[in-house]
């Protein structure tokens, strides 16, 4: 996969591409990110990419000449027909499945805001997705695009080895994932549940798709509101939901 990304501050994306798995995940040709400052693409003498808003009001806007411009340089090249993509608080709310469904694409080319955000040609005629990583407002579209990357890039195919594996994460299952425990098995008096030392893989599996189903029915009831389950995650869920299950 190609990421890349425009921005006025590439240099907050050296920290994040250069360390951990996405530095593997470069290492072993999984990915390549490049980040390009789009001040570069201003045809301005002194090179603005911002203006005052139409209209008056507060704030500067982006103008719509140097995202344009290096976005159409950037898909000239390309062999793939890009997802092109805009952070933007409003936009659709970033999730594990629009990770994956990222995931399948050849290339991915981000547009991070600053600001007071875009002129809306940007958003009607120039990309392809918009998406928001909360319902929060930040002051750049980076620390989103690096959220986005993230999630996207550790789902690539050889990124992850089997130890890493994000097939039990939360969410790729539609559950929430359930608890994890490592050595010691009595700390401080703490101790891991029996099952987990037993050896017996059946009513680990078990005990884990129980967790999983409780943990979810707890925090995240939303989640199992359109899943389709199990007769036996059903069974599971109504002792959940009649407290039988501890
Ligand atoms: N005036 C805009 C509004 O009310 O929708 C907010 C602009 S915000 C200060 C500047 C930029 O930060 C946005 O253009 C966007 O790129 C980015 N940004 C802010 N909040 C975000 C969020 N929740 N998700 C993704 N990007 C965000």
């Amino acid at each position: 996969m190609k990421i890349d990304v425009l921005s006025l501050f590439p240099d907050m994306f050296s920290g994040v591409f250069g360390q951990s798995i996405l530095k593997k995940a470069q290492e072993k040709s999984a990915v390549k990110f490049q980040v390009i400052d789009f001040r570069e693409y201003s045809t301005n003498k002194h090179r603005n990419v911002d203006d005052y808003p139409y209209g008056g009001g507060a704030g500067m806007v982006l103008t719509p000449q140097p995202l344009f411009d290096a976005v159409e340089q950037l898909t000239s090249q390309s062999e793939a027909k890009p997802r092109i993509i805009l952070l933007c608080p409003q936009g659709e709310r970033f999730s594990q499945s629009k990770a994956e469904e990222l995931a399948e694409e050849e290339h991915l080319i981000f547009l991070c805001g600053h600001y007071e955000g875009y002129d809306e040609r940007v958003r009607e005629y120039l990309v392809t997705d918009e998406i928001s990583i909360g319902d929060y407002v930040l002051t750049g579209g980076e620390l989103g695009a690096m959220v986005v990357i993230d999630a996207v890039t550790r789902l690539l195919p050889g990124v992850l080895g089997k130890e890493e594996s994000h097939l039990q994460d939360s969410f790729s299952t539609g559950l929430l994932e359930h608890p994890q425990y490592t050595r010691p098995a009595d700390f401080r008096g703490m101790k891991v549940p029996d099952v987990l030392l037993s050896g017996n893989h059946k009513n680990i599996e078990d005990w884990r798709r129980k967790e999983s189903l409780k943990r979810t029915y707890n925090r995240r009831p939303d989640l199992l509101e359109n899943k389709a389950l199990s007769k036996e995650d059903e069974k599971w869920l109504q002792e959940i939901k009649d407290n039988k299950t501890t």
